[in-house]
């Protein structure tokens, strides 16, 4: 994440309104399901930072693993810049600590930490992370995933759009017969990808909105697991309060989660008469031919 963003989301709510620019338009709203519908099937939370995730998509990650769903988390970059007075070796192991607090508080499976540098994807060559990601999609048999929104707007976090697309292009690529043939080779099978929940945090379109009420405790207690960034998030805030001659002698970790995190998901679910919600361009399967295969399909 970075940091600005979170104090105009916290001192400016009404901005917040501003990240839905087509949200009226076939706007799904997804509750809380009885059961687990979705045993068998399996999501991966793919984002640069540890703690894009839980900011904007544990609630409803959490929603969908007590419907029955198995989880991943693919970090993509090492975290070695987000902390408060640590060197920056400390900072990548500090962040990796925290990443493991975060899939235990989730009840995701396990996490894959892909280590690109920090603030450098750009860098990265995009063929290279695609084709780690349709490995890992084809391994794990990846049905649903989790990312930034590549058609994002106003995006200025180069990790974050450089992800976002590398998994766009991998959700496709990864059922192709000739994308990667020596994956099969070794045993893989081509993998469709067929639900994308993509979040942002500038303006994009929204067409799915997700009640995350049941699992707001957990959600919050995700963005707490990020320790590390969260911190450095409290210390910027009062450095820079401290250059003003202010001090908030108020603000702890869990009165900036509530001030930063909670009130945007509280604004979310508020237009759409919810306690919390999380917001997303969601994407799902392609249902063109369902209508012709009705009529038609035979037994093979
Ligand atoms: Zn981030």
């Amino acid at each position: 994440m970075e940091r600005r963003s979170f104090l105009r989301g916290a001192l400016s709510p009404g901005l917040l309104a501003q990240t839905n620019v087509a949200g009226s338009r076939n706007l799904v709203v997804e509750r809380a399901v009885s059961g687990t519908p979705h045993v068998g099937k399996v999501l991966a939370l793919i984002t640069p930072h540890l703690d894009d995730g839980p900011i904007f998509a544990s609630g409803t990650i959490a929603k969908l693993l007590k419907e029955g769903y198995t989880g991943y988390f693919i970090r993509t970059s090492n975290d070695e810049k987000d902390s408060f007075g640590l060197t920056l070796g400390e900072t990548v192991l500090a962040n990796e600590r925290d990443t493991q607090q975060f899939i235990t508080t989730l009840g995701l499976k396990q996490a894959f930490d892909l280590a690109y540098r920090n603030h450098r994807m750009d860098d990265v060559g995009r063929s290279e992370l695609r084709g780690r990601l349709i490995f890992l999609f084809r391994l794990l048999k990846v049905d649903t995933v989790f990312s930034y929104d590549p058609w994002g707007q106003y995006e200025e976090n180069p990790d974050h759009y450089v992800t976002a697309q590398a998994v766009e292009a991998a959700c496709w690529m990864a059922s192709g017969r000739l994308d990667l043939p020596e994956h099969f080779a070794a045993g893989l099978k081509s993998q469709a990808v067929s639900e994308k929940y993509y979040f942002a945090r500038g303006p994009q379109l929204v067409n799915r909105v997700v009640d995350v009420g049941a699992t707001h405790e957990t959600k919050v207690a995700c963005i707490h697991s990020c320790r590390t960034m969260i911190d450095h998030m409290v210390k910027d805030t009062k450095a820079a309060l401290a250059g003003r001659k202010l001090t908030l002698p108020s603000l702890d970790a869990a009165e900036y989660i509530k001030l930063a995190f909670e009130s945007r998901d509280a604004e979310v679910g508020r237009r759409h008469g919810l306690t919390y919600a999380e917001e997303f361009h969601y994407i799902g399967p392609d249902h063109a031919f369902d209508e012709y295969i009705a009529r038609n399909a035979v037994p093979l």
